[in-house]
């Protein structure tokens, strides 16, 4: 992969493009602009040596132009940032000059997500270099994520470095013991990644309701838990497979209901009464992951233990997410909701690397390329 370093950008207007997918209020208000922070060091960069910023991005998935998910909010807020104007081109063939001049949502462009060679060279017409920063879309191939690449000198922002190297990182020479913490709804979102660090991590904990069809294939009561019919199989799969290292719950918090201020009960076990619903790991359970995970050399976590956003069920996370802080290992979060987790308990700058990717983060661990990486190799 080619980096900053290898790219000539001086006096040269250079096509940036970002994750700027942020969630904003009906107000028009940035509720987390953690993603437009985290592309101010390559930009900042950029600008220091002297290039001109044209910046791409994408927000939501408009069918067509949609002012509703303008990029305005994103450039108003990324002006603030950078302490420098930032222009919105209304359409790419209405482009301001200007230091620095952000594109409207490239998805506003029907050939955009079909990766179209048309529209990528209309891009590369606007600028004299490319560099890819938005590792949250690197594993899209769209036109200003991959076809454009090749029709420009381009390279990786330092984000979309840090983001490949740190990963790649754990997968190829990892500091020992490679503890892994999966979670979240369902094990059919995760069963490439549980796999992956079957092989090569020393214990792999599993949490949240994709513990369930790892349950039921046991032969356990689930109750009216969360429990994904279709992953039933990959589970079975992964407990035949999974051998010494996989460690599943030994008991649980459970509700009556999804809401905060309904019945619960810690369950000793992992069987659910009818009427119940498991919510969150227990206490034995959560505190015997935080063990482990305090003494991790690595720790990859992924997942919610149990419906964190409610806090009658938020401790499983919450213990789980302290070890992970308090862990002198290295420590990398992916996921929104693990992300999420970690800022509502107020650990978030304890964490050596928040991944900004979801989705692209879980197939760089699976083993997948990203076509967004592989296109400035
Ligand atoms: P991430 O975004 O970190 O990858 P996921 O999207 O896979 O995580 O899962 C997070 C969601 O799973 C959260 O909204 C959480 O409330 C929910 N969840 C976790 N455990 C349970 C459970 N036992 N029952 C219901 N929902 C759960
Ligand atoms: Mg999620």
């Amino acid at each position: 992969m080619r980096t900053l370093d290898e790219l000539d950008v001086e006096g040269e207007r250079v096509l940036v493009r970002v994750d700027f997918n942020v969630p904003v209020d009906d107000d028009g208000k940035i509720s987390d602009d953690a993603r437009i922070r985290a592309a101010l060091p390559t930009l900042r960069e950029l600008r220091e040596r002297d290039a001109r910023l044209l910046l791409a991005a994408h927000r939501g998935r408009p069918k067509g132009r949609d002012e509703k998910l303008s990029l305005r909010p994103a450039a108003e807020r990324l002006s603030e940032l950078l302490g420098e104007e930032v222009a919105l081109a209304p359409s790419l063939d209405d482009v301001p000059d200007g230091d620095v001049v952000m594109l409207e949502n490239v998805r506003f462009e029907p050939g955009e997500t079909k990766n179209e060679p048309e529209l990528a060279k209309r891009y590369a017409a606007l600028a004299g270099a490319y560099v890819n920063d938005a590792f949250g879309a690197a594993h899209r191939a769209h036109a200003s994520t991959e076809a454009v690449a090749h029709l420009l000198p381009s390279a990786a922002g330092r984000l979309l470095e840090r983001e490949v190297t740190t990963l790649q990182g754990i997968l190829r020479d990892p500091q020992r013991p490679l503890v892994a913490v999966v979670g979240g709804a369902k094990v059919t979102d995760k069963i490439g990644v549980l796999s992956a660090f079957l092989r090569r991590a020393d214990r792999v904990l599993v949490g949240g309701a994709m513990c369930f069809p790892f349950f039921k294939a046991q032969g356990h009561d689930v109750g009216d838990s969360l429990c994904e019919e279709e992953g039933l199989e990959p589970a079975r799969r992964v407990l035949d497979g999974g051998g010494e290292k996989l460690r599943l719950p030994s008991d649980l918090v459970a509700g009556r209901e999804l809401s905060a201020d309904t019945e619960a009960r810690p369950l000793d076990g992992v069987d659910v009464p009818d009427g119940w619903m498991g919510l969150d790991i227990g206490r034995r359970s959560a505190s015997g992951y935080a063990e482990v995970i305090r003494d991790a050399g690595t720790v990859f976590w992924n997942g919610p233990m149990g419906a964190f956003e409610l806090e009658p069920f938020a401790a499983g996370t919450r213990t789980v997410a302290e070890a992970v802080a308090e862990c002198d290992g290295v420590t990398v979060v992916g996921g929104g909701d693990s992300a999420a987790a970690l800022a509502q308990f107020g650990l978030a700058d304890r964490i050596d690397h928040l991944s900004t990717g979801g989705g692209a983060s879980l197939e760089l661990i699976e083993g997948k390329a990203l076509p967004g990486v592989e296109a400035l190799a």
